[in-house]
C-alpha cells in the first residue's frame, strides 16, 4: 500500500504538471470510485474550468488545492498510482480516474482493486470528512519528542500499532513503520507507553530519517509494481528496505536473522537481535 514516501514522491512530480493547470475533461470509469462523495455528480462539477492553484499532501492524501475553495482529493488505496501522460497516450488497463488538463496533460489513477478514491470537496465537507481526524503530518508536522512521549503515555497498544493509528501521526503504513522501529532499535511488541524518553527520542529520529531516505530514493515497489513513479519508474527503497520483506534473512547490523510475525492482522518484521 503506497505510504507517505511514496504519495510524497507523486506529489513533487505531479505538482508542476498541475499546479497553474485548469481541468477541462473528467472521466471516471468505475462509480465506486466516488464513493466518498455524498453526490457523486458533484466531483465533476467541482472540478471542471476550475485552476489548480497548489498541491499539497496529507499523510496518505493528495490534496490538490482549486480556485473556489475546492478540494480535489486522491486516496491511492491498496493498489493506486497516478501517472501524468500526454492526453494522447494509450490508456492502459484499470485507469479509474482521468483528469485532462488545458496544458494537453492528463492525470490518470490507475487502480486495479478500486480501494483508492477521489472527491471534490468545499471547505465546509472537508472539515466533516475522514481527513479532518488525521494527526499531524509525520514528514511535514512531526511533533517533538517531548510532544510524542505524551501521546504515546498510558497507551498499552504495541508501538507498532500506534505507529499505524493515522490520529496519532498521519503517513506511516506498515512498511514504513518497521523501518523506523528498526532504525530506532526498538522492538515493534513493546507497549508505547513503555518508551523511555530516550527511545521516544531515537523513534522520533528514525521516522525521520527512514521518511527522509526512502522519499530521497523514490519510494519503494514492492514485487507487485503496483506503485509505479508517474513517470513509470520503480521506487528504488526497495534494496535498502532493513527489515520489511527480508524475514529469515540476515540483519545488517547484527548478523542475526529478521523475523517477521503477524501483529493485529498486519505482518511485521524486525531483528529480535537489536530491537529491545
Ligand atoms: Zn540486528
Amino acid at each position: 500500500m503506497p505510504e507517505l514516501p511514496e504519495v510524497e514522491t507523486t506529489r513533487r512530480h505531479l505538482a508542476p504538471y498541475l499546479v497553474g493547470a485548469r481541468i477541462v475533461g473528467i472521466t471516471v470509469a468505475r462509480p465506486r470510485m466516488l464513493r466518498r462523495q455524498e453526490q457523486p455528480t458533484d466531483f465533476a462539477r467541482r472540478l471542471l474550468d476550475h485552476k489548480i492553484e497548489q498541491l499539497d499532501r496529507h499523510g496518505k492524501y493528495l490534496l490538490a488545492r482549486l480556485e473556489d475553495d475546492i478540494v480535489w482529493v486522491t486516496h491511492l488505496g491498496m493498489s493506486g498510482r497516478v501517472e501524468v501522460v500526454r492526453a494522447i497516450a494509450e490508456h492502459r488497463a484499470h485507469s479509474q480516474v482521468e483528469v485532462a488538463l488545458d496544458s494537453g496533460y492528463e492525470f490518470r489513477l490507475i487502480d486495479p482493486r478500486t480501494f483508492g478514491f477521489v472527491a471534490a470537496y468545499t471547505r465546509d465537507e472537508l472539515e466533516r470528512s475522514s481527513l479532518s481526524r488525521l494527526g499531524p503530518d509525520a514528514l511535514t508536522d512531526l511533533p517533538r519528542s517531548s510532544r510524542l512521549a505524551l501521546l504515546l503515555e498510558g497507551r498499552t497498544a504495541p508501538i507498532k500499532a500506534l505507529l499505524l493509528d493515522q490520529a496519532i501521526v498521519a503517513g506511516l503504513g506498515n512498511i514504513y513503520a518497521d523501518e523506523a522501529l528498526y532504525r530506532a532499535r526498538v522492538s515493534p511488541l513493546r507497549p508505547g507507553g513503555g518508551l523511555t524518553f530516550q527511545e521516544v527520542v531515537r523513534l522520533r529520529r528514525g521516522i525521520v530519517t527512514t521518511l527522509d531516505a526512502a522519499i530521497r530514493h523514490g519510494g519503494t515497489s514492492l514485487d507487485d509494481l503496483a506503485y509505479l513513479l508517474p513517470d513509470g519508474r520503480t521506487g528504488e527503497f526497495t534494496a535498502r528496505l532493513a527489515v520489511y520483506g527480508r524475514e529469515g534473512e540476515r540483519c545488517r547490523r547484527c548478523g542475526s536473522e529478521i523475523s517477521r510475525q503477524m501483529l493485529r492482522q498486519r505482518s511485521t518484521h524486525w531483528c529480535p537481535q537489536c530491537q529491545a
